[in-house]
């Protein structure tokens, strides 16, 4: 589905208010939070409006069609956000496309986008992936495994641990919605305490990013609130 200039217009004033009022409320700056805009599925002619209204983060989930959205706007228009699942036979674009990965939580890929991230320019972001939820199709490191992964991407030298993200179960209430976002600030507080220097939370989606930044969210990723209903064919 395509959304005209004026309809982004409102929708990005709209979902920046929010963001405001919401890291106020949290005795938050806004500037403590950064809006990524969710471009899956949508034409690489809605990333550019979407630019030229001052986004500068962007979210894709594959990075076959990240590309082409990539190539469109030039190399260093924006930064790019890789938060699908990483696959180890495609992990060499998103090595050196990308300025960050939020959905790592494998070291067997941690390992391949370190050894593949181009030495020219800087460490690729990334911040692990945690199920917080007993969801067996859903991805994400056990929190019990958390500690462990961190330790050990934290030691690759190409990448740059940066925090922790997750995607809650659909359908939860507003408390338990919380009660999830919660416990990902209690998970990076403790690779705190653990001597990470860690400091980012990636939670938060059109439904929710308001919950999200009342617990901490440093990252939020959102589509449909800014964009309008994807294409069914896509997640
Ligand atoms: C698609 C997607 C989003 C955006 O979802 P909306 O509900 O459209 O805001 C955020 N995060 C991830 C990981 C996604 O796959």
């Amino acid at each position: 589905m395509l959304i005209g200039p004026q309809n982004l217009a409102e929708n990005l004033a709209r979902v920046r208010s929010r963001i405001a009022a919401a890291a106020h409320a949290a005795g938050r700056h806004e500037d403590s939070v950064t809006l990524i805009a969710v471009t899956k599925a949508q034409p690489p002619d809605t990333v550019r409006a979407a630019r030229a209204l001052g986004l500068e983060d962007f979210g894709e989930n594959y990075p076959q069609e990240a590309l082409a959205k990539i190539e469109a706007l030039g190399t260093g228009a924006a930064r790019w956000h890789f938060i699908g699942q990483v696959q180890s036979n495609k992990t060499r674009p998103i090595a050196t496309h990308f300025a960050w990965v939020h959905s790592l939580e494998r070291l067997a890929i941690a390992r391949r986008l370190n050894e593949q991230r181009p030495f020219h320019g800087p460490p690729l972001n990334v911040c692990l992936q945690v199920k917080l939820a007993d969801e067996p199709a859903k991805a994400g490191v056990a929190p019990e495994e958390l500690q462990q992964l961190a330790d050990a991407v934290a030691a690759l030298p190409r990448l740059k641990l940066r925090g922790l993200m997750c995607i809650p179960p659909a359908l939860l209430d507003e408390a338990q919605q919380r009660g999830h976002f919660r416990r990902l600030r209690e998970l990076l507080e403790g690779l705190r305490a653990a001597g990470h220097d860690v400091d980012c939370l990636s939670m938060g989606m059109s439904a929710d990013y308001e919950l999200a930044i009342a617990e901490g969210a440093t990252h939020v990723r959102v589509g449909t609130a800014l964009f309008g209903p994807r294409p069914a064919s896509t997640q």
